[in-house]
């Protein structure tokens, strides 16, 4: 797969047991894939030191428009994960996978001191992403004929990958 930022290619790293794709010749960004997304559970454990520490030698370019680098073709919304719109989630509507530039997890983690913080904020971007992808959804079964099955399935990978992204901050407490 190509890098959606800077089009370089994506290496497979492995975290606790779950396999990210990263950027790590590039920007150092990371796709999580909805099949990976879906390894993620009560017994695994995502070691993110192991890919928060990746710096990527290439800038990461935020005004570029970002297609899915699973899809290929379908452009991936982006979505503010703090006040300050440092963090920037980009997420695909089509395969529920989810983008993350290189040092993004760390920004969070340098902008939301504690654990209680990091929560708060986690908790208020799933509302926030949640009723924003819901409605993208809804957009998107009307205009292509979607199963209303199928959009519960996605919601249900997107909630997942949200979720593994707040677990991941909260089990790596910087104090
Ligand atoms: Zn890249
Ligand atoms: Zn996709």
């Amino acid at each position: 797969m190509k890098c959606p930022s800077c089009s370089g290619k994506l290496a497979q790293m492995s975290a606790g047991g779950v396999s990210v794709d990263v950027c790590s010749a590039g920007c150092g960004g990371m796709w999580f894939d909805r099949k990976e997304i879906e390894h993620f559970d009560e017994q695994h454990e995502f070691d993110l030191e192991k890919v928060l520490t990746k710096k990527g030698s290439t800038a990461a370019n935020a005004s570029k428009v970002r297609k899915c680098p699973r899809c290929t073709v379908e452009v991936m919304a982006r979505m503010s994960f703090d006040n300050k719109n440092q963090v920037e989630i980009d997420q695909c509507w089509m395969c529920a996978g989810v983008w993350l530039d290189g040092g993004e997890l760390s920004t969070i983690r340098s902008q939301f001191k504690t654990a209680a913080d990091r929560q708060k904020a986690g908790d208020d971007y799933v509302n926030k992403a949640g009723e924003a992808f819901s409605a993208a959804l809804q957009r998107e079964r009307l205009s292509r004929k979607i199963e209303e099955s199928h959009l519960e399935e996605k919601m249900n990978v997107f909630q997942r990958a949200i979720l593994m992204l707040v677990r991941g901050l909260r089990n790596n407490p910087l104090e």
